[in-house]
């Protein structure tokens, strides 16, 4: 568990689970849009840093949560798990739209180079110098925790791009590099969720209200958005193209297997059973909690 009380272990993982089964029900449908605040976000799992590295599955979860509560009480957290796929499978059938974003990452910080005033503003938003209450909150929250409530992204996100006017691509970069869910699925297709690009001309507008009331008062926030002006598109959403095959491995071939913070349950793999596993190599993690989650699934590989 991190200091922050996240899970980046599969028992870790297993024993959240456990604790939040009895809120996963009607209590998650009801509360779970609430933001606490930092260090209390307890109508939400928080189990995302585990799903994010495979420390524990989807099918996982929901066949626990299933286990204790009947459908019709638990569809919204089921819904919401199901969400992570879907971005998933959606970003995997359109394989060039993370190396597009990549690329109009780069387009993006070219602009602030060329723009002292979006430069300016740009700096005031990851310094948390808006002046706008539950943004430069969040920005600390994220700085400190490495996680943010599902809530507050949507907020943050939408305030990011329809009030500060800035590129989504840079708020989808400032968020990536510091959650600890980090996902390039999740993450960017939610930022273009809320830009309007994915749902063509759906956007998602923060309201200072509904701060005000999810927040339970803590801000306030002044000059929001009321209207939203759709960014251009800048990755041209490329059409789906069918989904690569699975490549099944050889059960009499020696077998070397490389771990990634992308799977960090092989043993659960029905594929992997009885595979002549002659040695285990993994790729180093890009931060501390990629590298506590690995030393995890290092132990369990060379258990199993
Ligand atoms: C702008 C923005 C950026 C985001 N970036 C990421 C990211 O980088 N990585 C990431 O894992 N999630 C991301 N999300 C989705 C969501 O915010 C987190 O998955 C969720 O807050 C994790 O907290 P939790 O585990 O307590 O969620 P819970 O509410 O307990 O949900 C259980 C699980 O369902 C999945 N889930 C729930 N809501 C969503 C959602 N809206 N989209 C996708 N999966 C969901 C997660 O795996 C989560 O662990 C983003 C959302 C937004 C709006």
């Amino acid at each position: 568990m991190t200091e922050a009380g996240f899970p980046l272990s599969r028992a870790d993982a297993f024993q959240r689970l456990q604790s939040f089964l009895p809120t996963a029900g009607r209590a998650y449908a009801r509360l779970r849009n609430k933001d606490q605040g930092k260090g209390r976000h307890v109508h939400v799992s928080r189990l995302s840093p585990a799903v994010r590295r495979r420390l524990i599955t989807e099918a996982e979860i929901i066949e626990t949560v299933l286990a204790h509560h009947d459908l019709a009480s638990a569809e919204k957290f089921v819904s919401e798990v199901f969400w992570r796929s879907y971005w998933k499978g959606w970003l995997e059938q359109r394989p060039t739209l993370w190396p597009n974003y990549r690329a109009a990452l780069e387009r993006a910080k070219d602009r602030l180079d060329a723009s002292a005033d979006l430069r300016l503003r740009h700096e005031a938003a990851i310094d948390a110098r808006t002046g706008i209450d539950c943004f430069d909150a969040w920005v600390e929250e994220l700085n400190v925790t490495g996680y943010l409530h599902n809530w507050a992204r949507m907020q943050f996100a939408s305030i990011w791009i329809f009030t500060l006017g800035l590129p989504w691509e840079l708020g989808a970069a400032f968020l990536f590099d510091r959650l600890i869910d980090a996902d390039p699925a999740s993450n960017t297709l939610s930022w273009r969720w809320v830009a309007g690009l994915h749902t063509v001309g759906k956007v998602y507008l923060a309201d200072a209200g509904r701060i005000r009331s999810m927040t339970n008062g803590r801000f306030s926030p002044t000059g929001l958005a009321h209207t939203a002006i759709i960014p251009t598109d800048s990755l041209q959403t490329p059409q789906p193209a069918a989904v690569r095959p699975f490549a099944r491995p050889n059960p009499s071939a020696p077998t070397l297997l490389l771990l990634t913070s992308e799977d960090l349950s092989p043993e659960t793999s029905q594929e992997m059973h009885g595979l002549p596993v002659r040695a285990i190599a993994c790729i180093d993690g890009c931060n501390t909690w990629d590298r506590m989650a690995m030393a995890d699934g290092m132990e369990r590989a060379c258990k199993a």
